[in-house]
């Protein structure tokens, strides 16, 4: 007997027979003798329209009502997959962020988890009654619902799984497991029976949605055993093997480049004509961060006169118009000649440990796009990966250049 924690994505309870469906695999597992917890996430497209309806209210809402609006989908989900397992006979109760409680800190909107009281989870998963917890919420210290930011029931579940000591945590969703690149766009992609946790955060930060990335910073720290599989594909009875995520040491051979992520959430912001002196970078990022906006790329150009340079960097899509706001905000300050915001851009990625020991994979991926004709605005690297930004329209010819330009396309 185990105890395991199962979460269920969005497209694996899109509707209501697929809810069913869920709660036959659960009753699976329950069958076999094991003390299950199930994470949900909100039905597809719940989310999106929840955060449209806050949107078409205030472009700059109040977080903590936004929290309060997009945390209902998994409300709705949680009861429904504890009703539909009453209905075959396996005890069941729903359980709200709030009622474990697992406590966020108070930064709305991308709460982190702080602690999971899981005492009372736990006894009642001790007398067989399955937790049906609502992902992707939490309780803020101040005692306001928080959301972890989107994707986030990954995180959920993840933490669970740490906090009452699973065995494993199986992570059901629409594909069978993590793959070379999204599979939905190369087709030639390759499932990865293994990946490492240093590589999955990297896929993961760099746009691979298949797991939110702080529920694989989670699993690195608590070493949780995670497990991503489809819950569309059975082989007989049981899920097929996904792909597994585990330390370095587990995978035998390590190719120089494992997956190329991409990420749509990008937008580039430049700021023209700033003045080129000591502590300007800290002037403009300053602001930025006290409004828990995270910069990622930056590139600062040269000056040609050596009075004033233009600083480029990119923030997510979602934080564009307050970074906008508050910039404008700090215009007398920093002094800008103007401001352009770009949301038209995507980041690729390639990622690989085998890089660390390698020279010329950057090259080779600049080649790859140059030989497409696909302009490359900004560049960032680090030990095991290597990101561009482009225009969006290429997203497809330039995933797909790469994949077969690193030798990873299925044969
Ligand atoms: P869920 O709703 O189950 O959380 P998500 O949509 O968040 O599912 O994540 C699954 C999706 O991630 C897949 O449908 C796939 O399009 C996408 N994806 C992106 N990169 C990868 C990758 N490298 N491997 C597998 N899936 C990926
Ligand atoms: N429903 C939330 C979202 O769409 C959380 C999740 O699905 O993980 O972002
Ligand atoms: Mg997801």
């Amino acid at each position: 007997m185990a105890r395991l924690v199962l979460k269920f994505g969005g497209t694996s309870v899109g509707t209501i027979d697929r809810i069913k469906n869920v709660a036959r695999k659960v009753k699976q597992e329950v069958d076999a003798g094991h003390e299950v917890a199930v994470v949900v996430s909100a039905m597809s497209g719940v989310t999106n329209q929840l955060v449209d309806y806050v949107k078409q209210v205030s472009r700059l809402a109040d977080e903590r009502e936004y929290d309060a609006v997009v945390a209902s989908g998994e409300q709705v989900t949680s009861g429904l997959l504890a009703i539909a397992l009453q209905e075959i006979g396996i005890p069941a109760r729903s359980w709200q962020g709030w009622q474990i409680p697992l406590i966020t800190d108070d930064v709305h909107g991308k709460a982190r988890i702080e602690r999971i009281e899981s005492g009372d989870l736990v006894a009642r998963m001790s007398t067989g009654e399955v937790a049906v917890v609502a992902g992707f919420q939490g309780v803020s210290k101040d005692g306001r619902i928080a959301t972890l930011g989107r994707g986030g029931s990954d995180t959920s579940a993840v933490a669970l799984a740490a906090a009452v000591q699973a065995e494993r945590c199986d992570i059901y969703t629409d594909v069978d497991g993590v793959y070379t690149t999204d599979p939905r766009i190369v087709t030639k992609a390759r499932k990865l029976g293994r990946i490492t946790y240093e590589e999955m955060l990297e896929m993961a930060s760099l746009g691979a949605k298949v797991l939110q990335t702080r529920s694989v910073e989670m699993a690195m720290k608590h070493r949780v055993r995670v497990q991503v599989l489809s819950t569309f594909e059975e082989a007989a009875g049981s899920a097929l093997p996904g792909t597994l995520v585990v330390d370095e040491d587990e995978i035998v051979e390590q190719e120089l480049v494992s997956g190329i992520a991409y990420s749509r959430d990008e937008a580039k912001v430049t700021l023209v004509g700033v003045e080129d002196r000591p502590g300007v970078a800290a002037a403009i990022f300053g602001p930025l961060t006290d409004a828990a906006i995270n910069v990622d790329m930056i590139v600062q150009n040269v000056s040609e006169d050596g009075t004033t340079t233009d600083m480029t960097f990119t923030v997510t899509k979602a934080d564009l118009d307050r970074t906008v706001q508050v910039l404008e905000g700090a215009r007398d300050d920093l002094k800008f000649r103007r401001l352009i915001a770009d949301s038209n851009v995507v980041k690729v990625s390639v990622i690989g440990v085998g890089m660390r020991s390698h020279a010329g994979v950057a090259q080779r991926m600049f080649k790859a796009l140059a030989d497409r004709g696909i302009n490359i605005q900004v560049i960032s690297t680090s030990e095991i990966k290597v990101s561009v930004l482009i225009a969006e329209e290429y997203t497809e010819l330039a995933l797909r250049a790469l994949h077969t330009a690193y030798g990873l396309d299925q044969a």
